[in-house]
């Protein structure tokens, strides 16, 4: 059942238009996230709910996905509003306990056990992990479809389709945020947020030529909102390696190198793979860093010299879930894998 509070304030966030059914059980609205995309605003299909046994009122647009606790949403898309409403369920429940006082079974010590933490009940769910991107967009019109020659370029680099299905390209000049970029011969790998971009990679395949556009200070890494945080993840150097590793995208993020600011890494239990070391001298120095560091490191074994990387292993036909195995075999962490470093690299 939903409280008279929400619903004051599920109204209160909502432009008449906006709104559509009411009932004590659920409420509807255009989406404020997705704004329902070409249907708005004639579809309604972000809900606020509360059934029977639920222990909070949830919201879930059927659109875009968004799934969280109201409370959550409000503290994310409307702060202020977000904290008036706490006010009022703090006093609401103050009040009650303070009617309750003056019954007579109550023991005079009850007071001081009221604990107003237990009364916000944001912290019963698990936040979004990180900073929501500060700018969000639509994918652009001039954004196209992939052509036959990208495609050919993806799959001699071993990308599965299944990962460049919603992938872009783009030959002309597109205007974002009043800042004009010429992309031309472009492969867009987008980095979403829900079903919106807050950045994308631009590669030019042709000449090896890439680059990173950013509207704001967003975070730098491929596929950091999809992942589960609950999971090990799996940092690679590159896009492609993380593709190439063998590992379900919910589990593996590309930050362009593998730093991660502290506030991610702190918050995740994180397996570092980089370039191997036994070949590349940054990576074996970026290793030995990380594991004194206390991190986890995948270790290139003895016998994988050849290969320079995880997308190297997948061109030369190693399947996904060998190279997978590859890695949970060999991360080291502390003492032992400083010795397994050295020793590797002879
Ligand atoms: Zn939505």
């Amino acid at each position: 059942m939903l409280t008279q509070i929400e619903k004051k304030y599920f109204e209160m966030i909502t432009p008449k238009i906006e709104m559509g059914s009411k009932s004590d059980e659920t409420y509807t609205r255009c989406c404020p996230i997705c704004r329902e995309g070409k249907s708005f605003p004639r579809k309604k299909r972000f809900y606020m709910y509360n059934k029977s046994g639920m222990k909070f009122t949830l919201v879930h647009c059927f659109n875009c996905g968004y799934h969280k606790s109201f409370n959550n949403f409000l503290k994310e898309y409307y702060p202020s509003e977000c904290q008036m409403m706490k006010s009022e369920v703090k006093g609401e429940k103050l009040l009650s306990l303070s009617k309750l006082k003056k019954s007579s079974d109550l023991t005079s010590d009850l007071n001081s056990n009221i604990n107003l933490n237990d009364l916000d009940f944001s912290k019963n769910l698990k936040e979004d992990s990180f900073n929501k991107p500060k700018k969000l967009f639509e994918i652009p019109k001039e954004f196209q479809k992939l052509p036959v020659s990208a495609v050919l370029y993806l799959q001699k680099r071993a990308i599965p389709e299944k990962y460049y299905k919603d992938w872009y390209y783009c030959n002309s000049k597109v205007t974002l945020f009043d800042k004009e970029l010429y992309l031309k011969d472009y492969i867009i790998i987008p980095f979403y947020y829900k079903n919106l971009l807050y950045g994308f990679q631009a590669l030019k395949y042709i000449e090896k030529k890439f680059y990173i556009y950013l509207p704001a200070e967003n975070y730098k890494i491929w596929n950091l909102y999809d992942i589960d945080t609950n999971k090990t993840i799996y940092v690679a150097e590159s896009i492609y390696d993380a593709i190439s590793s063998g590992f379900d995208k919910i589990q593996i993020i590309s930050s362009l190198g593998v730093s991660l600011p502290e506030e991610i890494s702190k918050k995740l239990n994180v397996v570092y793979c980089l370039d191997n070391q036994i070949i590349d001298e940054t990576s074996y120095k970026e290793s030995l860093k990380l594991l004194d560091e206390g991190k986890k490191v995948f270790i290139w074994p003895k016998k994988s010299e050849k290969f320079k990387d995880f997308n190297d292993l997948a061109k030369a036909g190693v399947k996904p879930e060998k190279i997978r195995r590859l890695i949970e075999n060999n991360i080291y962490s502390g003492f032992e894998g400083k010795i397994k470093l050295k020793l590797n690299k002879g």
